[in-house]
């Protein structure tokens, strides 16, 4: 074991005060500083932290952005999702293949530039997008890239490339990304110029009670899909029994088609930490944890430096705002590539320097959450409306949107249209005057809520959101007239294969099932039984399984099948009396054949 590892390691330990819960910090960093996380370095942050190498391991296996194998000085991870392929991403994949001359999940002989694809990193409405180790390369095409890898090879910094120029906060010097914002609606609440500080100042000039009830009155519910009521969660929080309660803001967006929080947090960090201070106080917290994607790790520092300046304001830290006894810290948390982190209970085991495995429930993080205490999860969005709600009052709030709906929803849109990007609208929108404001009148299909949402066609585009008709978290994909749809699905439920942490069977096993399946109706080879089959079981995935992934990842199939039937239909071959179209005589002739040395003279082929 060399000494200069054996040092840098008990440094990188050293700065999370060894401590075994800080477990996500301590193998980023040592992925950084070496390119790995070997397995003598797992020892050494084992004992550092009185672990055992297997918990080390355990971390650095689960997550796609930290490996245990040497990987290249820089890693190029070119982003595949669906809308990136839509917008060309294979014609990129190619040209890096044959300028780097790797394939994909390979390294350069030379060993300093490893190829890989990774699933959406949110910025489908500049894709096809790359991440070079943290550097945001969107809109490339096959000439950009080869300029890229040009560079690259010379020994250029990816920080150095030039990669075009992004708009707003992506500027400033401690992000300085080609990223763009592309706001194309500003609505009441998140986007509308605020005053900064009234929110926190008129929550402190209330009882902590007060605040939670006027957030209640607003009926303001949360942002993320699931919709709780928000007021009702602080109440749980707060009344739960716990020395310490926590505050955690979820900026692990990673639903394909989902690029919001990304925009949230360049821009509207003030209203988000004020938010998260208010919550704070009204849960009675004086610590608060922001989860955000390894993707957008390019944030990190403009961020800190944001944090840094509201603890210079005495906005953060000790009796904040002269408030006696009210302490609140905010620290920021890097997730490292694992969709299921967005589930709540994911993320909170990641926080807490484990596997991002979902934990089972009740008891629910309100009672039992980060490091066993009170914790109340909400995301970015949410967190933002409280700052608005508290700045300008319940009945403003509740002015906004539609019946049951408050407030305004800021949804992500790409795929087929002319102008993607980030809308804010009150609640009540239909999709059709959606698809008008995007340039996508004729679209065929409208992918509301992500791959985890629903599938629907023009017969459903009067539909409204909001949480009593078309619920969603933000992501809209909208497929246009030629594109193939069901292929899009088969692409979603490789999706969910890969990101299902393989704790329940129903999902681990249910979902290769279901797109074996599928993959057979797409080569031609299903019957109309097989329709059922998907049906049937693609209910028992979501009836069974353990957490929220399970239970909407067989969504994409099952909301075609409603709605798009005639497409599975028309890929069904009429069938000769009596065959089976997945019956394989060939293979099933095969032991025979072997056991009696000969072939079958009828099925020869
Ligand atoms: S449903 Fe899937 S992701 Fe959730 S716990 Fe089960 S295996 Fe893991």
């Amino acid at each position: 074991m060399s000494d200069s590892l054996q040092k840098k390691i008990q440094e990188i330990c050293q700065s999370s005060n060894n401590d075994r819960a800080r477990m996500m910090d301590i193998v980023q960093s040592v992925q950084k500083e070496f390119g790995c996380v070997s397995s003598e370095a797992m020892n050494l942050i084992a004992k550092a932290t009185k672990s055992h190498h297997v918990e080390v391991e355990s971390v650095v296996s689960f997550y796609s952005f930290l490996s245990k194998e040497q990987k290249g000085k820089t890693v190029i991870r070119l982003c595949n999702d669906t809308v990136d392929r839509m917008k060309g991403c294979q014609e990129v994949a190619k040209a890096l293949s044959s300028e780097l001359g790797v394939k994909f999940g390979e390294t350069t002989s030379d060993g300093k530039i490893t190829l890989e694809y990774t699933p959406c990193i949110g910025m489908c409405d500049q894709a096809p997008a790359a991440l070079i180790n943290d550097v945001v390369a969107p809109n490339l095409t096959a000439e950009k890239v080869k300029e890229i890898v040009k560079n690259l090879k010379k020994g250029v910094d990816p920080s150095k490339l030039s990669l075009g120029k992004g708009d707003g906060n992506n500027t400033d010097s401690l992000i300085g990304a080609a990223v763009r914002n592309n706001v194309l609606k500003v609505g009441d609440v998140i986007f509308a110029d605020n005053d900064s500080g009234k929110g926190l100042e008129n929550a402190l000039a209330l009882k902590p009670e007060e605040v939670i009830d006027m957030i209640k009155v607003a009926k303001l519910r949360g942002r993320g899909g699931a919709g709780f009521p928000t007021g009702l969660k602080w109440q749980f929080t707060r009344s739960a029994r716990g020395e310490q309660k926590f505050v955690i803001c979820n900026a692990d967006e990673g639903e394909p088609g989902t690029f919001k929080d990304r925009v949230l947090l360049t821009e509207k960090f003030d209203l988000l930490f004020e938010g998260m201070t208010i919550a704070g106080y009204a849960i009675g917290a004086s610590t608060g944890i922001i989860y955000v994607r390894g993707e957008y790790a390019y944030l990190l520092k403009f961020l800190k430096s944001k944090l840094k300046e509201r603890y210079d304001q005495r906005l953060l830290g000790k009796n904040i705002k002269g408030k006696s006894g009210f302490n609140f810290d905010i620290r920021i948390q890097m997730g490292s590539g694992a969709y299921i982190c967005g589930e709540e209970s994911a993320l909170i085991s990641s926080c807490e320097g484990l596997r991002g495995d979902p934990k089972t429930r009740p008891p629910f993080p309100a009672q039992r959450g980060y490091l066993a205490s009170p914790t109340s999860v909400n995301n970015v969005e949410t967190i933002c409306s409280v700052t608005r709600i508290l700045e300008k009052g319940s009945d403003w709030f509740l002015s906004i949107g539609s019946t049951n709906s408050s407030g305004t929803k800021i949804l992500s849109i790409s795929g087929y249209c002319k102008r993607p990007g980030v809308y804010e609208y009150p609640f009540g929108i239909s999709i059709t005057d959606l698809l008008n404001d995007v340039g996508a009148e004729d679209a065929k299909a409208v992918l509301v809520g992500g791959p985890s949402g629903q599938f629907i066609g023009k017969n459903e585009f009067s539909r409204i959101i909001c949480y009593n008709d078309l619920g969603t978290g933000g992501s809209i994909v909208i497929f246009g007239p030629k594109c193939d749809l069901l292929k899009a699905v088969d692409e979603y439920m490789e999706f969910f294969v890969e990101e299902s942490c393989g704790y329940c069977t129903p999902c681990r096993a249910g979902n290769i099932l279901l797109k074996k399946k599928l993959e057979e109706i797409l080569e031609g080879n299903g019957e109309s039984a097989d329709l059922d089959y998907l049906q049937s079981l693609g209910e028992g995935i979501k009836k069974t399984s353990r957490c929220g992934l399970g239970q909407t990842s067989p969504n994409p199939i099952l909301t075609t099948l409603k709605n798009f039937k005639p497409l599975y239909e028309a890929l069904m071959k009429p069938q000769e009396k009596g065959m089976q179209p997945t019956f394989d005589i060939r293979a099933a002739l095969g032991d025979a054949e072997k056991a009696q040395m000969r072939k079958s003279v009828l099925y020869k082929n």
